[in-house]
């Protein structure tokens, strides 16, 4: 499981969070929702390791993470804006996490990472696991082409395969639909849940978009003013709201 224990961040004098808790079981998706500046985007770029906090610890898999890299956490994020490398094609900016890792484990081997960078092996190895990355998203037919010649969808798509080889303990979402139309946005966050289900993997998903965070959580988490105000299955956050402020945001059009 992924455990948020008490964790604060300041920024200069602002506390942004304040004491956020939470401990969301392995294969649980949970949404986080909350009015612009509570938190979310900084809640997830702490739990990623992109940001440290100023208290408080995570923990995957019951081990604390304290100090360790973004990259050695076994997280893969995916940010509204998908972050492609433009002069890749979307079959080598899916392999980046790959080829990153491979790279990482040779450092820590100098000798033998002279000896052997990239054999053919590894090379068809990195191949299978795009391919196979692609067919799941069904962006298979578009491996080189360059991400400027794709749709926004695809785009999102392309930034989801690139979470997906990592093989994360847990996926970090900060908004990954929001540039899409309507109805790419409902096609993808079908995708999305079908993904999830596939994997059994663990999603932290935060959005703006109400019926995104009912129809695809477990629990949806309320966040204001930097604290958690209620985390429930999204029946009970709407038909049994603990708090009047989490009332008025959930009851309030977007
Ligand atoms: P939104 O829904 O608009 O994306 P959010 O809930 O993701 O909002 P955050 O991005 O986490 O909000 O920001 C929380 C607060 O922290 C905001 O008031 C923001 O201005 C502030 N903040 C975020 N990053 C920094 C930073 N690097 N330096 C100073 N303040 C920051
Ligand atoms: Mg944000």
């Amino acid at each position: 499981g992924l455990s948020i224990e008490n964790v604060t961040k300041r920024f200069g004098e602002t506390e942004v969070l304040k004491g956020v808790s939470l401990d969301i079981a392995d294969g649980e998706f949970v949404s986080l929702v909350g009015p612009s500046g509570c938190g979310k985007s900084t809640l997830l770029r702490i739990i990623a390791g992109l940001e440290d906090q100023s208290s408080g610890d995570i923990r995957i898999g019951g081990q604390s993470v304290a100090g360790q890299r973004a990259a050695d956490r076994n997280l893969s994020m995916v940010f509204q804006s998908y972050a492609l490398y433009p002069h890749l094609s979307v079959g080598e900016n899916i392999a980046v996490p790959l080829r990153m890792r491979r790279l990482n484990s040779l450092q820590r081997l100098p000798l033998v990472g002279r000896l052997l960078p990239g054999t053919r092996a590894q090379s068809r190895d990195i191949g299978q696991q795009v391919a196979q990355a692609a067919e799941m998203l069904e962006i298979a037919h578009l491996l080189d082409r360059k991400p400027g010649q794709l749709s926004g969808g695809q785009r999102q798509r392309v930034a989801l395969g690139r979470a997906l080889v990592r093989e994360p303990a847990a996926f970090l979402l900060d908004e990954p639909l929001s540039n899409l139309d309507a109805k790419l946005r409902v096609q993808t966050r079908a995708e999305i849940a079908e993904l999830h289900r596939r994997l059994a993997a663990t999603f932290v998903y935060v959005t703006h978009d109400q019926v995104e965070a009912m129809t695809m959580s477990d629990r949806i988490a309320v966040m204001m003013g930097g604290r958690i105000l209620q985390c429930a299955p999204p029946d009970v956050v709407y038909d049994d709201p603990d708090r009047i402020e989490v009332a008025e945001f959930i009851g309030s059009p977007k």
